[in-house]
């Protein structure tokens, strides 16, 4: 088959690439109906990485798909409609007998250290697969799989109706974010990011306002005498950003993932303010929170896949993301 296979050092090449087989009898071979590309995708690809992976590897973790083939001990039907949650969770470790899945010190990740979805087929555990409707689009379901994380990292927040909100960044995590926020009633709900072209998107999924890092600097102190309840940060450089228009006793969720990032903070503002600020890595039993989302049509998402590409044009989809001109880009292999 076609795969996008992660090399190392930056280099991502499309090349012949063996078929996944069943070995383990839990095994679920996936034929792959579209995958998103994800700012850790592009983290990997960076020199030097901003996220880690095992090379060589093919890419992709945010997809949907059929199920091709199963292990004799799989539980699910060749030829149903899935999603993957593509960080299995070993069950065993301290972090999942006590309730912190993401934790898990077991997670090998489908695309990162074991061979995704940006491919015709791909292999995953069979405790990892969920079904999906078949009445849902494949761009829609391919952003369960990110949805699923600002489930996560929303609930981190514990939003509240009525409470302000700031979301720095509206790719798609950030847009992902609005459109979570609104539907839990966040107000005023405001956007900070700097590609115009994303602008439109993030205002199509439920922010009031987006600016640019500029204009929000001038407009801060109109739009948020107080600060802000709740700030998101869908960067991953943005926490002193974040501190600075956080409201008193705000909830501050840092989601955006730079290895790389070191930004000064002023800690006296934490304190001061009694700031809580969460760390969101992955999903946390919200896979079938962020399902139903989508099945329901709960949100409105259509507008957050800008491109939608085949396998072959997949680096046409990492200069559009890397410019900032696409917000989701969704290859189909
Ligand atoms: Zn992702
Ligand atoms: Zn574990």
């Amino acid at each position: 088959m076609r795969a996008a296979v992660f090399h190392g050092n930056g280099v991502l090449r499309v090349e012949e690439h063996p078929d996944p087989v069943v070995e383990r009898p839990d095994d679920v071979i996936v034929e792959v109906e579209a995958c998103g590309v994800c700012g850790s995708d592009l983290q990997i690809l960076n020199v030097p990485p901003g996220h880690p992976s095992t090379p060589p590897v093919v890419l992709g973790h945010e997809f949907v798909g059929r199920v091709a083939a199963v292990g004799d001990a799989a539980g699910v039907r060749v030829g149903a409609r899935v999603v993957v949650d593509p960080d299995p969770k070993c069950g065993a470790c301290h972090f999942c007998r006590t309730g912190r899945p993401a934790a898990c010190t077991n997670i090998l990740a489908l695309g990162v250290h074991r061979d995704g979805a940006l491919a015709r087929y791909t292999k995953a555990p069979a405790a990892s697969v969920y079904p999906l409707s078949e009445g849902v689009e494949a761009t829609a379901a391919a952003l369960i799989e990110p949805l699923a994380c600002v489930v996560n990292g929303t609930n981190r927040a514990a939003a509240r109706p009525g409470e302000s909100a700031i979301v720095f960044g509206a790719g798609a995590i950030g847009c992902l974010f609005i459109a979570v926020l609104k539907a839990a009633g966040a107000a005023p709900l405001i956007a900070v990011e700097p590609s115009e072209a994303r602008r439109p998107v993030a205002t199509a999924v439920g922010a009031e306002i987006v600016l640019s890092p500029d204009e929000f600097a001038v407009r801060r102190e109109e739009l948020f005498p107080l600060g802000a309840d709740i700030v998101v940060d869908a960067v991953g450089t943005r926490l002193a950003a974040a501190i600075d228009c956080a409201a008193m006793g705000a909830r501050i969720v840092l989601f955006g993932m730079n290895a790389n990032a070191l930004p000064p903070i002023r800690q006296y503002a934490i304190t001061e303010r009694s700031l809580s600020i969460f760390g969101s890595y992955i999903s946390n039993f919200t896979f079938p929170s962020a399902i139903r989302l989508v099945e329901q049509g709960s949100l409105p998402l259509a507008p957050i896949v800008t491109h939608v590409l085949g396998l072959e044009a997949v680096h046409e989809g990492l200069v559009l993301l890397r410019s900032g001109e696409a917000t989701k880009v969704v290859i189909t292999p």
